[in-house]
């Protein structure tokens, strides 16, 4: 099936007299005939639900459907797009161990690893997403687990060359964990360029009408941890288990059974069946969206590139963008919907555009049908200290907005009359 069919059909094929649309399944709990099957479940021995924090059937559908989107092994659906990047690093890493990641990411990713994760033991080296090869072999140490970066990075818009950066990695004995909320693998396929693990807030684009929070994460099954050396858990009996190995039992799937035995077991994140639903309809019109998404935002960038009122424009999508041919390789159907641009003048005119806008509005998200602006200085990113907002690539004049669906001229009318006023 291509892209666009898989959208609307894989996971979900029902059988004779079933629903033609997903169920949603709200139950917490399953039904058994013996105990011996209820042991089997637990033991991992057999496939099957037995308890909703652990798994669902409305859930398992649509992590096939975003398994099958990505090229994946497996998927694992978490209640927000903060979960899958925390499980995806703990899944890994513990109390002791080193993580390298690009320092243009999501600002919330950057408090969960900087703080909240170094807290729990895990050691953090930021890079900037254009470390060069040496840089980053360099900040390798023999207790690092992974590396962590974002395809198009938000807010910086920073485009990461994953091959480069897969290459590194793999050298080392390490994966490569994307997070690729704002491509979509409508607009890029992180692991046909060599990542091994894939994370979305599905929150963004892949809901797309910013209905439900959730994450996910997706295995590739191609990273292999027994040859790497630096996995004992892979490769050494789980006590939780009854001494499970998880790359013998699991093969090439053992990262993302491994995530949701122990982690999603333990921590609980699970995504409600409502929203994975919600999400699941959402992903079906998620190629004519993006191709919007895409065609609207490169139209503004080009409109703005050229205003007397704005200092800069950042969009991988125009020529002359640092990140361009970054985009042309890794994002050739378009450059997704997000743009950043400098207002001339100070932190105050970029909050007046703001307030001046009519259709656009200011919410505190991004990657949504409607189209929308944040302050990345004062909203999202206001945790951060002005080093790390240098290091994140954001300046006090920064206007972040993400592009939706509706007419351009729409859209483009709104902002010419905002701009009037400052
Ligand atoms: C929004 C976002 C997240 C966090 O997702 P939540 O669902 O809000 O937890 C992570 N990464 C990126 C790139 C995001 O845009």
């Amino acid at each position: 099936m291509k892209f666009e069919t898989k959208c609307v059909q894989a996971g979900w094929e029902p059988k004779n007299g079933e629903p033609r649309v997903l169920p949603i399944c709200q139950s917490t709990t399953f039904k058994f005939d013996s105990s011996q099957h209820v042991a089997d479940l637990f033991d991992l021995k057999v496939g099957g639900h037995f308890y909703t924090r652990l798994s669902n059937p409305t859930l398992d559908a649509v992590e096939q459907r975003i398994a099958a989107l990505e090229g994946g092994v497996g998927a694992m659906l978490t209640s927000a797009g903060q979960a899958a990047s925390m499980m995806a690093i703990l899944n890994v890493a513990h109390s002791g161990d080193h993580i390298i990641s690009s320092s243009a990411i999501y600002g919330g990713t950057v408090n969960l690893f900087g703080v909240t994760l170094e807290k729990l033991g895990v050691s953090f080296t930021w890079l900037s997403p254009d470390a060069t090869n040496a840089e980053i072999e360099a900040a390798i140490r023999p207790n690092t687990k992974a590396i962590f970066g974002e395809t198009l990075a938000n807010p910086a818009l920073a485009v990461l060359d994953l091959e480069r950066w897969a290459a590194v990695a793999h050298r080392n004995g390490l994966p490569l964990i994307v997070d690729n909320t704002f491509p979509t693998p409508y607009l890029c396929r992180p692991f046909e360029h060599g990542v091994d693990i894939v994370v979305h807030a599905t929150t963004k684009y892949l809901d797309g009408h910013a209905m439900s929070l959730g994450g996910v994460i997706v295995d590739s099954g191609n990273f292999d941890w027994a040859a790497s050396g630096r996995f004992p858990e892979f490769t050494q009996p789980d006590p939780s288990y009854h001494g499970l190995v998880y790359v013998e039992t699991f093969g090439r799937a053992a990262y993302i059974v491994k995530a949701r035995a122990q982690l999603m077991r333990d921590l609980g994140a699970q995504a409600a069946p409502m929203n994975a639903f919600l999400l699941g309809i959402g992903i079906e019109t998620l190629p004519l969206r993006m191709e919007r998404h895409c065609s609207n935002a490169q139209t503004i960038a080009e409109w703005l590139a050229n205003h007397p009122k704005v200092e800069w424009v950042r969009y991988p999508g125009l020529k002359g963008d640092k990140y361009h041919a970054l985009a042309r390789k890794y994002l050739p159907r378009g450059a997704s919907g997000v743009i950043s641009f400098g207002v001339k003048g100070t932190r105050d005119d970029a909050m007046k555009l703001m307030d001046h806008l009519k259709l656009i509005k200011i919410v505190v998200h991004v990657a949504d049908a409607r189209t929308c602006v944040l302050h990345p200085a004062s909203m999202t990113h206001r945790q951060l200290t002005d080093e790390q907002l240098i290091k994140a690539g954001i300046s006090p004049t920064m206007v972040r907005l993400s592009v939706g669906i509706e007419h351009v001229d729409d859209l483009l009318a709104d902002l010419e009359q905002a701009f009037a006023v400052i």
